[in-house]
C-alpha cells in the first residue's frame, strides 16, 4: 500500500467534531504533512454511536465544498473518511480503538498515527456530586486516558516529525476569578499528570465532603474539568519535549461556537470553532508546544 498518513477526531458526529474531520480533509492537500498533495491521508471520523457516526460519514461523503475541492478519495482527492466507534466514557473502547490502529495495516502507516483531535467533551446541567463525577471522568480522566493510549502510535508517525496532539479545551477552564488564587497558583505549578490527575481529584473529594466552597473552588463541573484538560496538555507537551520524540502537543478553545452544546447560541460557526484545532493539527506552529490556543493565538492560561 501506499504511505499514507492517519488522523484522528474524537466526537466527530457533530457540531466542532465533525467540521473539524471536513476541514481537516479540505487543508491537507495544502499542508506539508501532504508533502506538497502527493501522500494520502485517512482520517477517522470517529463517534460513540454508529448510526450517527455513519451519518455524519455520508454527510461529508455529499458535501459539495468537499466534492470541488476534490478532497476525498472517492472524487479521486487525497482525503478519505472512515467511521470508527469510540466511546471515550469506556476506557476498554479507548483500548480498542488503540489495538485496531496498532494492527492496522490498512493505512499503509503499520501501526501509526500522525494527527489527534480529543475533541469529545459533555457540559452537563446542575451541580451535585454526580455531575462533577460524569463530568470529570469524560472530559478529563477518560481524555486522559485516550491521551495515553494514542501518544505511542503518535511516537510512530512516520511523517518525520509532524506528529500533532490537539485536546479542545475551554476558555472556561481559564485560571481566573473562578477560582482562589491558591488553587488558580496550584493549577500553574502541576508539572507532570499526575500531579493535574491529584489536583482534579482533590476537587471531586471537596465536592463529596461538601467543602468546595471555602477550599476555593467554584460549582461548576466543566470549568474544572477543562481546567485539567488544559494542565494535562502541558505535563504530556513536557513529557514529549524531555523524550524527544517529536510529537507537538497542544490544546486549545474553539471560541463560542453555535452548536448543541451552547444551544444554537455562540458567534462562531462551526466551521470557524475548526480554525484552532485544525492550525495545531495541520499548520506550522514554529515547533510551540505545550500551550493554550484561541481565535489561532497563543493565550495566556
Ligand atoms: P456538541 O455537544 O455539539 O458535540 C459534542 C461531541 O462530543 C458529540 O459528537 C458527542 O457525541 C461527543 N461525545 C460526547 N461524549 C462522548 C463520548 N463519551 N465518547 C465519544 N464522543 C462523545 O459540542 P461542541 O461541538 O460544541 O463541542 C466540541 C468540543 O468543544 C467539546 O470538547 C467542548 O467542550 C468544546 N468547546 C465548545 C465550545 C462551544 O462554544 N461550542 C466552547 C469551548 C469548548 P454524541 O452526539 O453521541 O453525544
Amino acid at each position: 500500500p501506499p504511505a499514507s498518513r492517519t488522523a484522528l477526531v474524537t466526537g466527530a458526529n457533530k457540531g466542532i467534531g465533525l467540521a473539524i474531520v471536513r476541514n481537516l480533509a479540505l487543508q491537507y492537500p495544502s499542508s506539508t504533512l501532504s508533502h506538497n498533495g502527493t501522500v494520502p491521508l485517512l482520517i477517522y471520523l470517529t463517534a460513540r454511536d454508529q448510526a450517527r457516526g455513519e451519518a455524519a460519514l455520508a454527510s461529508l461523503e455529499a458535501d459539495a465544498s468537499l466534492k470541488k475541492a476534490k478532497a476525498l478519495a472517492r472524487d479521486g482527492g487525497l482525503s478519505t473518511i472512515k467511521y470508527r466507534a469510540l466511546d471515550i466514557s469506556k476506557e476498554d473502547s479507548i483500548q480498542a480503538m488503540s489495538d485496531f490502529l496498532s494492527s492496522s495495516e490498512e493505512d499503509g502507516g503499520g501501526g501509526s498515527l500522525d494527527v489527534v483531535v480529543n475533541n469529545a467533551g459533555i457540559a452537563l446541567q446542575g451541580f451535585d456530586a454526580d455531575v462533577v463525577r460524569t463530568t470529570l471522568h469524560t472530559n478529563y480522566t477518560n481524555t486522559t486516558i485516550a491521551v495515553r493510549k494514542f501518544i505511542p502510535l503518535l511516537r510512530r508517525s512516520r511523517s518525520g516529525g509532524h506528529a500533532r496532539l490537539v485536546n479542545v479545551t475551554s476558555m472556561s477552564g481559564e485560571l481566573n476569578s473562578k477560582y482562589s488564587p491558591q488553587i488558580a497558583s496550584k493549577f500553574r505549578a502541576t508539572k507532570s499528570v499526575a500531579d493535574v490527575d491529584a489536583l482534579v481529584g482533590s476537587f471531586k473529594t471537596a465536592v463529596e465532603r461538601g467543602t468546595h466552597k471555602e477550599e476555593g473552588w467554584p460549582s461548576a463541573a466543566y470549568a474544572v474539568s477543562k481546567s485539567g484538560v488544559t494542565a494535562m496538555t502541558r505535563a504530556v507537551a513536557k513529557e514529549e519535549m524531555e523524550a524527544g520524540s517529536g510529537v507537538l502537543v497542544n490544546c486549545c478553545c474553539p471560541g463560542w461556537v453555535k452548536t448543541d452544546m451552547t444551544k444554537g447560541s455562540g458567534y462562531k460557526s462551526v466551521d470557524q470553532g475548526a480554525m484552532t484545532p485544525v492550525m495545531l493539527a495541520l499548520g506550522e506552529l514554529g515547533g510551540v508546544e505545550g500551550e493554550y490556543w484561541q481565535h489561532e493565538k497563543v493565550k495566556r492560561w
